[in-house]
């Protein structure tokens, strides 16, 4: 048994013999004669001329084996629809889909755009392009036809998968017609739209000649064979857009051995999932974390795998946990963000049920604050792992390797670098900071197997968005900043973008959030920096309290905000303390639940609050310009 330190060391002073380990635990059609081509910097191929197939490592080989285990489990607490796919019937089902791909014409390299809710056809139309080779672009549904319009422009698909109508609280949200809109604006134009009709809304628009109808297909189809198609290593399995948060999406090129390698490594030293037991994500498959850990990552490993169509509320805060009980799931996966959400709520919900199956909770997308984090883990008596990565890495950076070792978690800290990432973090100079030194977090590539390929069409793109930091040493970075302690745990501060500079003192908007998170009353805060012609910059806090009658009238606002002010003081001194605390309903996030910080400073300072296209919510800014105005 290695320590986590002495497995993160082989795999960053031996990567070759490292690499070659872990790919043993998928299949390939033919072996690979080189781990990594890292010839033309930063560009890493990895595993060349192996040949394999996503499909076949998620399906085909466990459907060989063990054909009516649970493969796919889907649960609507929005239509009240629950249906279970073994292997072979997912096998099934993807080999239909598969076989309409290919008698639309589809054919391997070819890009197929899927824009869809989370049904179970959404995964056969993944699961169905990496099976022929096709490059999958899924765009969250419900997104905004200009949004929808420029992925469709990027990423030039030959075919769209959609479907009428996703579900949101109980209420059909037509998809047909943002689809339309979007095809209208886009300069490309797809030559097959394939529809799946729930039934939701009765009369959307059919195109004729350009529309085709799933359920009649899939009906011509049924006994088709359609086989795997083999990729050489690094071809590409799919595109798939950042989240907006800093600005305008990037769209990630994702190759396909190492991605499945790194997947499958994942499963096993971080989520410590095994054959045969259930996984449970409640992200989306319009993100990174749903391709990875919805989608490929726990099929990969022979677990079965939920797709949760429904909020965390619905019919009940005890959802989560009633699923948690019915399917024994052992590994779950969630976000900060859904962890706040539950605990506003009465924890009567979570210990109703019998959560015996569960062996660990994953957290990813944005900090995961200290007092949530130990909430949560003290709650559900089982160690809650906050994990660090991006779209752009697809599977984590920083993370606790319990499937290693069972390092004991430090509430507020994703932990330590993960094998095959050789991430520091480093002062503007280029120099790498010491222990407790706030600075950016940065890899030293070559980025390992899993991570993006490119930018989709633009090779300059991706040299100078993530690979420009400094001009020695050549690091990637999606420009986070971080710090980490004398034991190596890190911490990461929040965005290099957001961090504000108060008299000459750094303080990413994280540690002030977390600071005015620890008093009781708050629910949720965003803290951005705002001019100020004597300090540089000041803090501003919004913040949403847990009970609205807390703030009913001024009085009351005052005192609230006086007792934010001494718990800040508590924490950080006076230096992170916010000149104002604002109290709001709600915050703007983008559709995957991040912060919008730089579109509440732009507010704050009087500016235009920028590309809000991939807002969830846009009245929240409505609401606090209102209030900074009046
Ligand atoms: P864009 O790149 O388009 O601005 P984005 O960075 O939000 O959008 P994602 O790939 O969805 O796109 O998010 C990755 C980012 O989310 C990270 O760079 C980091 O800022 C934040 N993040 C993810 N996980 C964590 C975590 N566990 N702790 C702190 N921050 C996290
Ligand atoms: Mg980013």
């Amino acid at each position: 048994m290695a320590t986590y330190k002495e497995f993160h060391q082989y795999s960053i002073e031996q990567p070759d013999a490292f690499w070659t380990e872990q790919a043993q635990l998928i299949d390939w059609k033919e072996p690979f004669t080189q781990v990594c081509d890292f010839s033309r910097p930063p560009f890493a191929k990895w595993f060349v001329g192996g040949k394999t197939n996503l499909c076949h490592n998620a399906i085909d080989r466990h459907a060989a084996k063990r054909p009516n285990d649970n493969a796919l489990i889907f649960v609507s607490t929005e239509t009240d629809e629950e249906k279970i796919y073994s292997f072979a019937e997912l096998q099934t089902e993807v080999e239909r889909m598969a076989a309409i791909y290919k008698g639309l014409g589809v054919k391997k390299g070819d890009r197929v755009l899927i824009y869809m809710p989370m049904i179970p056809q959404a995964a056969f139309a993944m699961f169905a392009a990496a099976r022929i080779g096709a490059i999958h672009s899924v765009v969250f549904g419900g997104f905004a036809s200009g949004s929808l319009a420029t992925r469709i422009d990027d990423a030039k698909p030959a075919l769209i998968v959609s479907s009428d109508a996703g579900m949101r609280g109980g209420k059909a949200v037509p998809y047909k017609h943002l689809l339309d809109e979007a095809i209208e604006i886009a300069e490309h134009k797809p030559a097959h739209v394939l529809m799946v009709d729930r039934g939701l809304d009765k009369g959307f628009n059919k195109v004729a000649g350009r529309d085709v109808d799933y359920a009649t297909l899939r009906e011509q189809n049924l006994n088709a064979r359609v086989e795997c198609e083999w990729l050489e290593s690094s071809e590409p399995s799919y595109i798939l857009y950042t989240s907006g948060t800093t600005g305008k999406p990037k769209g990630v090129q994702r190759d396909t051995g190492g991605y499945a390698v790194a997947l499958a490594s994942s499963m096993k030293h971080i989520y410590c999932g095994n054959e045969g037991e259930t996984y449970f994500s409640t992200s989306d498959i319009g993100w990174v974390v749903g391709h990875s850990y919805i989608i490929y990552g726990p099929l990969i490993a022979g677990m079965a795998t939920i797709m949760y169509e429904g909020t965390p509320l619905r019919p009940d805060p005890g959802i989560w946990w009633q699923i948690v009980e019915k399917y024994k799931v052992s590994v779950m996966f969630s976000a900060p963000t859904a962890a706040r959400v539950l605990k506003k709520q009465d924890p009567a919900y979570m210990h109703k049920y019998d959560l015996s199956s569960l062996k660990h909770v994953f957290m990813a997308g944005e900090p995961l604050d200290q007092p949530t984090h130990e909430w949560f883990q003290n709650e559900l008596g089982r160690p809650v792992i906050d994990n660090y990565w991006q779209t752009e890495t697809g599977w984590p950076m920083l993370a606790a390797l319990h499937g290693v070792e069972k390092t004991p978690i430090k509430f507020g800290s994703p932990s330590f670098p993960v094998y095959g990432y050789n991430l520091k973090i480093f002062r503007e100079d280029g120099s790498e900071c010491g222990a407790n030194e706030k600075g950016i977090a940065a890899v030293i590539p070559p980025l390992p197997p899993g991570c993006l390929s490119t930018v989709w069409g633009q090779d300059d793109r991706f040299v100078s968005t993530y690979f420009t930091l400094f001009k020695e040493p050549l690091v990637y970075s999606s420009y986070d900043w971080a710090i980490k302690d004398e034991d190596g745990y890190f911490t990461i501060l929040g965005r290099t973008d957001d961090v504000i500079n108060v008299a000459g003192h750094r303080l990413g908007t994280r540690e002030i959030e977390e600071a005015v998170q620890n008093h009781p009353a708050i629910a949720e805060v965003a803290v951005v920096g705002i001019e100020d012609k004597l300090k540089g910059q000041v803090p501003m806090a919004f913040a949403v309290v847990k009970d609205a009658s807390k703030v009913a009238t001024p009085e009351m606002v005052k005192a609230l905000e006086k007792e934010v002010f001494a718990t800040v003081d508590g924490i950080l001194g006076a230096i992170g303390r916010p000149a104002r605390v604002h109290f709001v309903t709600g915050l703007p996030k983008t559709r995957s639940g991040k912060m919008l910080r730089r579109s509440l400073q732009a507010l704050a300072e009087g500016r235009d609050p920028g590309d809000l296209t991939t807002i969830e919510d846009p009245s929240t800014l409505e609401n606090i310009k209102k209030l900074l105005a009046g």
